[in-house]
């Protein structure tokens, strides 16, 4: 045969192939190199896979411009993308959105690569963030005025009056509560918040890593969906200065396995002091600018100081009162955590603080 019959056989051939594979849209997301909080920067990798059924060790690595995200300094300098979770990406068709670490290319952890500094990651761990955020545009919390503040807050918390909350927050959060559902991040709960243009929800996740990605996954489809209504997501610790103003928080709610199913309030009190020890360690990794909303006002322990009580807003942690009532109603709430701090970085340290008090009375 010609070799123009061969060519064409071998297109056919090719094409019946593809006509075979399900062509699906996979977002690989990942933490760029900026301090003190890293952002998140994605694209979009088509691949033909010829089943649902698959694995994310199936997925490839790939490859960035490393130079334009902090992450590369020389020419010559090169990373890897690792996916570590897939989730469903439900605002497109086809499509999927992966988690990824960022890998030297001796495959050691990139500097940036927070998620790696989890040492423990065995199942034990239960995590519940508050994922407080404000809604902004054009550097201000939406419907903010152009000068000065609105009227005294207040009237925002958990409210419903249009010309008080507008239609686009409850929008918003909304679809963004759905999207999060399809894919697979267990959103627990939603309600808006103190400040005007300010909401918050909550996700739940078991095991450490996971509870990374939940987070910064759950970050990702708000910051894509708000794209759509021209607005930016402000995840500053205190976005309104000076004044009178809530600050945007996402509280750090654990637990371990002996927590949730053995008793004890020895256990729980031991766990608090043992936070009192390694201060300047958590507010290290707790988020920046923190220190203009740890004031020891609008429910919040001053940066300064160190408390635990039973149902205190006004504590570095919190014991529910569902805690109390048979010490073994699974959670502590760390309330210092800023909405800007890196979760991977929350996670690891809380692990590592819990793991070290002993289960012995
Ligand atoms: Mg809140």
């Amino acid at each position: 045969m010609k070799y123009t019959v061969w060519k064409k056989v071998f297109f056919a051939f090719n094409w019946l192939c593809i006509m075979n594979m399900l062509p699906m849209k996979f977002e690989y997301i990942r933490l760029d190199g900026y301090t003190p909080e890293p952002n998140i920067r994605g694209k979009t990798k088509t691949i033909l896979m010829d089943t649902y059924a698959w694995d994310v060790s199936e997925l490839p690595t790939w490859n960035f411009d490393w130079s334009s995200t902090q992450q590369a300094s020389g020419w010559s300098s090169d990373c890897v993308l690792k996916p570590v979770r897939v989730y469903k990406d439900a605002a497109r068709t086809n499509a999927w959105i992966v988690m990824c670490e960022v890998w030297n290319a001796d495959w050691t952890p990139h500097v940036s690569n927070s998620r790696s500094t989890i040492e423990s990651d065995d199942g034990d761990f239960w995590f519940g963030f508050e994922q407080e955020y404000v809604m902004e545009k054009n550097g201000k919390p939406i419907w903010f005025p152009e000068k000065g503040n609105p009227d005294p807050q207040g009237k925002y918390y958990c409210g419903v009056w249009y010309s008080r909350m507008s239609h686009i927050p409850r929008r918003i959060a909304d679809k963004h509560f759905d999207l999060c559902w399809e894919a697979w991040i267990y959103i627990d709960g939603i309600n808006a918040e103190v400040l005007k243009g300010q909401r918050e929800y909550g996700v739940l996740s078991k095991w450490a890593k996971k509870a990374g990605d939940d987070v910064w996954v759950s970050r990702y489809i708000l910051m894509r969906l708000m794209e759509e209504y021209e607005l930016d997501l402000n995840l500053n610790p205190k976005p309104v200065r000076p004044g009178d103003r809530n600050g945007t928080g996402m509280h750090c709610n654990f637990s371990n396995k002996y927590m949730r199913e053995i008793w004890g309030e020895w256990y729980f009190t031991h766990v608090c002091k043992r936070f009192g020890d390694y201060i300047p360690e958590h507010m290290a990794v707790y988020g920046s600018e923190n220190e203009y909303r740890l004031t020891g006002k609008h429910e919040t322990q001053s940066i300064d100081e160190y408390s635990f009580g039973v149902s205190d807003r006004g504590a570095s942690i919190r014991i529910p009162l569902t805690t109390v009532q048979d010490w073994r109603k699974w959670r502590l709430e760390d309330r210092r955590v800023a909405a800007n701090a890196d979760p991977y970085k929350v996670v690891a340290r809380v692990v590592k603080t819990v793991q070290e008090v002993k289960y012995e009375n």
